[in-house]
């Protein structure tokens, strides 16, 4: 396999779309999808649409940021950027990230022992510019010259030195929009760096400095959410009346009629899902109630803004915005007076809410926060709820493991135990746990619908996990199995979304994907039809 010959230099100075993707240059998928032209095509941008914006790293865009007309425009932007990069390394500008980012800055030894662990870097056929050191390197480069003291005679005599022009920029602006900040690379770094983290500090000059973002995350998500309740766009009103359907059609399917707690002051839990929940999944956010409403459990829901979603997509761009956001959670929390905040199935609200909630929430705003993860063992271990798991035997099902909740967080085996207890035929893939690769979807992908990018998204970022789920069910993979996915996230369970309709996953194999609570609903012997209705949505 030819390997990409681009270098940094190259990166700064070279004019024009520096990389062509090459699909057949790809690590080939197990059967069914073992030729090339069984997989979706990458998609290039239109010749307009190119020289109108911003593409000239690999011809994907995820920003849509127009090129700048003049030499003026471009030396601002520049400027802005460093002034932000000098910002990064201030205690005053960033005491949440500055020490790991300066330890990364400082102590890589190049060993590559990352480059191994990076899925986007060996799926692309190890494309030179995803290397996990390439995105950081260039930010040292940067880092040493632009920050330190005495940079720019330092780079000059180290043979490293770099010019941060307009094209590098640019750049660098997409090149940290094809990372998913699964961290993969820093858990095998043996000194600890991480370049996922450096990827996340550099969307955040683009963001707080120079206000070039991605819109779904910011317009479309951060602002949307703070000013109208939800990064759905949905209002209280429109939640409360969802709300209403969904104890509808929960008496329905399940049988059971009673009113989901909302606002009740004094609850043991605050229990927060992700909004995306209740319009493209709804049997998810129904069957956390059936659970907890079954096992007696003294909880509510919230109809504040914001209160009733727990996305916070400042995680993976923005400080600022991520605390106005956490801020808000915890507000509510402490109004209504619960004991502790529980995070339904989103994985990035797990990491939001808990570890980075954790360097701004001081003081009586440091309430406790759990994982429904554990929340759900607990319940299953106390015996509290009846469960069948032979009710799941028409299916395989194997378990996807969110980044930010189980690399990321450590939270690894109460989903397993849960499992274990409602179905039979379960079984893991490889690598799982902590060593499981990212839906493709992290770091705000799957909701970037922009353009080209979501067909990066299908045949780059989500290519190790394909690789994984047809992996596992090699032998059973003939359309008249039964095989659930099991990806307890909204964002994984987006990014399988587009994934498995571009592959054509449930007709061509017969796999789904789905929540953990579904099927322990599904297990319950007292709700007499089969909750999980084997469709594709
Ligand atoms: S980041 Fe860590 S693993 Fe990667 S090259 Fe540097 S020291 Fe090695
Ligand atoms: S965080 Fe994940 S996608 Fe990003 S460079 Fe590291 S291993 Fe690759």
């Amino acid at each position: 396999m030819a390997k990409s010959k681009v270098s940094i230099k190259d990166f700064e100075s070279k004019e024009g779309q520096l990389v062509k993707l090459d699909q057949s240059r790809f690590l080939p998928l197990p059967p069914p999808y073992d030729k090339l032209e069984l997989e979706p095509k990458f998609n290039e941008l239109a010749p307009e649409k190119k020289e109108r914006l911003e593409c000239d790293l690999d011809g994907v865009t995820a920003f849509k940021f127009p090129r700048p007309e003049t030499e003026e425009e471009k030396q601002e932007l520049v400027e802005k950027f460093l002034a932000g990069l000098q910002k990064l390394f201030q205690k005053e500008n960033n005491w949440t990230f500055l020490q790991p980012l300066f330890l990364t800055m400082e102590y890589c030894v190049k060993c590559q022992t990352c480059a191994s662990a990076c899925p986007i870097f060996n799926e692309s056929g190890q494309e030179e510019i995803y290397r996990p050191t390439f995105r950081s390197d260039i930010m040292r480069r940067l880092y040493k010259k632009y920050v330190k003291s005495g940079g720019k005679i330092f780079a000059k005599l180290s043979g490293n030195d770099i010019n941060a022009s307009w094209t590098m920029v640019a750049r660098l602006m997409e090149l940290c929009y094809r990372c998913t900040i699964c961290r993969r690379c820093a858990q095998t770094c043996p000194i600890g760096a991480d370049n996922g983290l450096v990827t996340r500090e550099l969307r955040k000059i683009f963001s707080q400095e120079m206000g070039i973002t991605v819109t779904p995350l910011h317009e479309k998500g951060s602002m949307q959410q703070l000013k109208v309740g939800s990064s759905t766009g949905m209002s209280t009103v429109a939640y409360l009346d969802n709300i209403e359907f969904l104890e509808e059609e929960v008496e329905e399917r399940a049988g059971m009629k009673f009113k989901w707690p909302m606002d009740k002051e004094g609850a043991d839990i605050l229990l927060i899902h992700n909004a995306g929940e209740f319009l493209a999944w709804p049997e998810n956010p129904e069957a956390f109630a059936i659970i907890l409403e079954a096992a007696g459990i003294n909880y509510t829901l919230s109809s504040e803004a914001i209160g009733y979603d727990s996305v916070n997509y400042g995680t993976w761009y923005d400080d600022m915005q991520f605390a106005r956001v956490a801020l808000r959670h915890v507000e509510v929390a402490k109004k209504l007076g619960v004991k502790k905040i529980v995070i339904a199935e989103c994985g990035h609200a797990h990491k939001a809410l808990t570890v980075i909630a954790d360097r701004v929430l001081t003081g009586d705003f440091n309430i406790p926060r759990e994982s429904s993860m554990t929340l759900l063992r607990d319940i299953i271990k106390s015996g509290r709820l009846k469960l069948d798991p032979s009710r799941n035997d028409d299916i395989t099902v194997t378990l996807h493991d969110p980044c930010n909740m189980v690399r990321l967080m450590g939270i690894v085996q109460p989903q397993r135990d849960v499992l274990k207890a409602v179905c039979n035929n379960f079984r893991e893939m490889t690598p799982h746990g902590v060593e499981n690769y990212c839906c493709g979807g992290g770091s705000g992908f799957a909701i970037t619908q922009d353009l080209n990018f979501p067909d990066w998204r299908q045949i780059v970022s989500g290519r190790a996990k394909l690789r994984q789920i047809l992996d596992v069910f090699q032998d059973i993979i003939e359309p008249e199995h039964k095989k659930y996915v099991c990806a307890p996230c909204s964002n994984c369970k987006g990014a399988m979304r587009d994934m498995f309709a571009a592959y054509g996953l449930f007709d061509r194999c017969n796999i789904l994907y789905g929540g953990l609570v579904e099927l322990i609903v599904n297990a319950m012997p007292e709700i007499e039809e089969p909750f999980l209705e084997w469709d594709w949505r």
